[in-house]
């Protein structure tokens, strides 16, 4: 087994330096967390469950011809991705009032939006991912306009598949955050989807009964946490009708 070198640690991934020039693995974790980082816990399986949603949407989500950093899954808990330039934002797209929206702006939570919001964060824990105006973004250079004007095009066009698809397995798709980096190829930079796709970074709701199906669970302690990512992966027919049980086959230390 071969010691291979971390590059970063972050609240719910690791990432590994891959085995070829270009590449990252992406090793999925249980922690969760929230607020910041002021709620600190373990979702027991969401590791793997992640892995595989995650594997799944962006498969979707290249045939539509959306470039992702997806290479492809190693295993239970590790994918392969392209090595990008991560822009230092944090895209939200909402469909329907909730979490922070609610709050800022005392919308009701539920309440449709009239048309898609697309929303810009700094990813900076220090100053708790502020709200930013792409004003801020090109003047400080985080992106330029045309990036800007790319990673909305592609964040609509996401929000529009990704809609349509859990509306075919009963969910309502209420926001979801992305995070888009850069990859140089034929000598220029390409804007990519980069991150993950997960309960973690998207708020679902059951069409019939309105019943949260992802981290707000955990966030707001409303229990049946792990059964929440279960439903969506076994709705997406990732994982069997049956009960799910986490097989562990991955250390995070080591190489397969
Ligand atoms: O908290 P807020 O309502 O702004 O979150 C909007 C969406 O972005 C939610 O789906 C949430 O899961 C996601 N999000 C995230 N990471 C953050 C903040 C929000 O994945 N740091």
């Amino acid at each position: 087994m071969t010691r291979r070198r971390k590059i970063y640690e972050g609240k719910a991934k690791i990432l590994y330096e891959g085995p070829e020039p270009g590449t990252i693995v992406q090793y999925f974790k249980d922690d969760a967390t929230a607020g910041n980082g002021a709620k600190k816990g373990t979702i027991t399986g969401k590791g793997v469950l992640n892995n595989r949603i995650s594997e799944y949407l962006m498969l979707q989500l290249s045939e539509i011809n959306i470039p992702t950093h997806f290479i492809r899954r190693l295993n239970m808990r590790e994918q392969l991705v392209k090595s990008v330039e991560i822009i230092p934002l944090e895209i939200v797209v909402r469909n329907v009032a909730a979490g922070s929206i609610v709050k800022r702006l005392g919308l009701d939570e539920g309440k449709k939006l009239p048309r898609p919001i697309v929303e810009y964060y700094l990813k900076n824990d220090e100053l708790n991912d502020p709200l930013v105006l792409e004003d801020h973004i090109t003047t400080f250079n985080w992106a330029t306009l045309q990036e800007m004007d790319e990673i909305v095009s592609y964040t609509l066009r996401i929000n529009d598949f990704l809609r349509g698809l859990f509306a075919g397995i009963g969910i309502r798709l209420i926001d979801f955050k992305l995070e888009y980096g850069r990859l140089w190829k034929d000598d220029e930079f390409h804007i990519v989807l980069a991150d993950e796709i997960s309960p973690d970074n998207c708020r679902f709701w059951d069409m019939a009964s309105g019943e949260k199906l992802d981290k707000d669970r955990f966030r707001r302690d409303l229990g049946k946490v792990e059964e929440a990512y279960q439903e969506i992966a076994r709705r997406l027919k990732i994982i069997p009708e049956k009960k799910f049980e986490v097989i562990e086959s991955s250390n995070p230390e080591h190489m397969e």
